[in-house]
Parts: structure tokens; sequence; C-alpha cells
């Protein structure tokens, strides 16, 4: 591994260094990247760091929103004192463990790799497998009839911030501006981010919520700390009576991209009860799709989905009224 180090100090400089040096990357807190490099996923010659850009920091809340810079790192978002109104991201950012949280950053974890067992391998394992699709071979182990990728997008953070509701702000060489967090990605593991070449992602915002908004993470991992997601799922709901008026569900580590679904509350007027229940599951399971990409099956991700969706619902719904 042989680079040079790039170090700006604003965003409009660290994307006219990505201009001037298209097979550059960027590194944030490097804890995605810099294990990839060394298993020799991508040979960058220049990484453009982030640490010292200054439009990438800070948590604010001003206004409609709370705004998170790219770079606050998840040890800071942790630190913040964000639980209450902003449940399903503090429970989220549960992330690795606490030494990787230091470094890694808000905006690495939502533009994390999409990971596979035939992919986060050694160059020697993945030569003695004739590589794969995704990089330097041209078959798909886990799918070897078609020409897809079905890497798993496995970050924590974007199910959480997709149904808080969050925007993004892209700013590159041809972009400036907010989108939903949803835009970020598109389904092909191969290249599961709409960045264009050069974009930066800057900052995240989340409508300030409301206190009758409920919201919750869980996730499946083989060990309870530092894994990776095998399936993720964000609730957040709101109850009035017994009706659930408002619900969304965010999916991680089945897809390629992280997967929101919104407008769920069809039979909920009673609240949750298993035929409504049923329905919201069912429809998810027709747009989930785990593959044999992590060492736990694809239908056992896809069981964990419908039990942890279940269970956030029902233990939101009975969670009462909150007082922070
Ligand atoms: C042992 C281990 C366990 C882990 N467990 C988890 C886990 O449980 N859950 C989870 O979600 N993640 C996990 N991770 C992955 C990683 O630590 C986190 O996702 C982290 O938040 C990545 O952030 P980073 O700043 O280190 O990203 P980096 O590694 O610096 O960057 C990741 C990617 O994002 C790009 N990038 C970074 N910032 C920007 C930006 N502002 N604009 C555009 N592109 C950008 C980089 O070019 C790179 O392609 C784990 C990693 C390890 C090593
Ligand atoms: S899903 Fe297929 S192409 Fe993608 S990383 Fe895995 S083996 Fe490679």
């Amino acid at each position: 591994m042989d680079f040079d180090l790039l170090m700006p100090t604003s965003a409009a400089e660290a994307i006219a260094l990505m201009q001037e040096n298209p097979n550059a990357r960027y590194l944030a807190g490097g804890t995605d990247l810099v294990p990839n490099l060394r298993r020799g996923i991508g040979a960058p010659d220049i990484l453009i760091g982030l640490d010292g850009v200054e439009d990438l920091k800070g948590i604010s809340e001003g206004g409609d929103y709370l705004t998170l810079g790219a770079g606050v790192t998840l040890a800071e978002l942790e630190g913040s004192g964000l639980s209450g109104r902003y449940g399903a991201l503090s429970a989220a950012v549960d992330i690795a463990g606490p030494a990787l949280r230091q470094a890694a950053t808000i905006g690495g974890n939502l533009c994390l790799d999409t990971r596979c067992i035939f992919y986060n391998q050694s160059k020697w394992w993945r030569n003695a497998n004739q590589y794969c699709l995704k990089l330097d071979g041209d078959t798909c182990h886990v799918a070897p009839k078609g020409q897809r990728c079905h890497a798993a997008f496995s970050g924590d953070l974007a199910p959480a911030l997709m149904v808080l509701g969050a925007e993004v702000r892209v700013v590159g060489p041809n972009a400036d501006g907010w989108k939903p967090i949803s835009d970020l990605y598109h389904e092909d593991g191969l290249a599961h981010l709409t960045l264009a070449p050069g974009d930066l992602l800057v900052a995240v915002r989340l409508p300030v919520v409301s206190r009758d908004l409920r919201s919750g993470y869980l996730k499946s991992r083989l060990r309870k700390a530092v894994d990776f997601p095998l399936a993720g799922v964000a609730v957040a709901l709101r109850r009035e009576g017994d009706a659930i008026t408002d619900l969304r569900v965010g999916v991680t580590g089945t897809n390629p991209r992280p997967l929101l679904f919104d407008g769920l509350v069809g039979g909920m007027d009673q609240g949750p009860n298993d035929d409504a229940l049923s329905a919201i599951t069912k429809e998810i399971g027709q747009m989930i799709k785990p593959m044999r990409t992590t060492n736990l099956p694809g239908l056992y991700r896809r069981q964990m989905v419908t039990v942890l969706t279940r269970r956030l619902i029902t233990d939101l719904y009975d969670a009462g009224d909150r007082k922070e």
C-alpha cells in the first residue's frame, strides 16, 4: 500500500483535489477504506484526507433541523445526548467498538462499501477463487448465472436516518443541494452510491422531530459487539390513542442499498395486530433480497427482518408517553 496523503482544509479544496486526481479516494476515519486497501481492494495513489475539512464538522440544532457534519465521528454523535427524540439514531450508533468509533465518521458510515464473504478477503484468497464480478473477476459466486453483484450494504446509520426523514447535502463539481437520504443509493452491489466522481457528502440534516415520534433500531449480528449487522431494522411511528398514524421502516444488511418503507399504517387503527403486522412484513419481504453474502443464510436474515420489525413496532407502540 503506497500512496500520497493530501490534507485539504475546505470542502471546495477537497473537491478540486479530487478533480485533479480522478483515481484518488476520500479518506475519513479510514475504518472501512483502509482494511479494504490492505486487502488489495483498490489501489489509489492519492488519498484525500477529510480530517481537516472544517465544512464537515459539528452538530447544530437550529430552525427546523438538526444538522450533523459528515465528518462528525461516531463517538461525538454518541456523546451528543441525542437520545429521546432520535431513539433510532442513538440506538444505531452502537457500531463496531469504542476505539473504532473514535475515528469512524457519519459520512464514512453512509458511504460504506458493500460487503460479501467472497469480497472482504485478502487478495491471495480472492485470487485463489478467481476473484469475482465486483472486482477483478467475471463471475458472481453468490449467483453465478447472473451478471449482478448482490453484496449487501451493511451500515447501521442509514436506516435510522431514513425513518427519521433525513436529507443529505452533496457538494461536487456539478452538485450542491439537499436530497432525501434514500437518493444516495441504488440497487447495485458494484456501485451502490449515486455520488458522481468528486462528489463529497458534506452533512446530514434531520427535521427536528416532535416528541410523539417514537423510534428505535435493532440488529442481528454474530456477536453483540464489533460485528456488522447481518440484518438491521429501524422503525419510527406515531401513536394517537389506540391507532398508529405514521409508520416507517428502514432495513439494512439485506440488499446493496438500505431500504425505506413508508406509509405502512394500513390496518393499524386499533394498534399493531397480527394481520396488519403480517401485511407489513410481507410487503417488506417482497423487497428484501438477503443472499449468500454473509456467514448467516439468507433465509435466516429474512426471518430476522420480520422478527425485528414486529418487535420494534409492538415495543414502540407500547412504550407509552415517553418523557426525556
Ligand atoms: C471491525 C469492524 C467492525 C465494524 N462494524 C461496523 C458495524 O457494526 N456497523 C457499521 O455500520 N459499520 C461497521 N464498520 C465499518 C466502519 O467502521 C464504519 O462504517 C465507519 O462509520 C466508516 O466510517 P469512516 O469514517 O472510517 O469511513 P472511511 O473508511 O474513511 O470511508 C468509507 C468510504 O466512504 C467514503 N467517504 C468517507 N467520507 C466521505 C464523504 N464525506 N463524502 C464522500 N465519500 C466519503 C470513502 O472514500 C470510503 O469509500 C466496522 C469496521 C470494522 C473494521
Ligand atoms: S455478490 Fe457476487 S459479485 Fe458481489 S461481491 Fe459477492 S461474489 Fe462478488
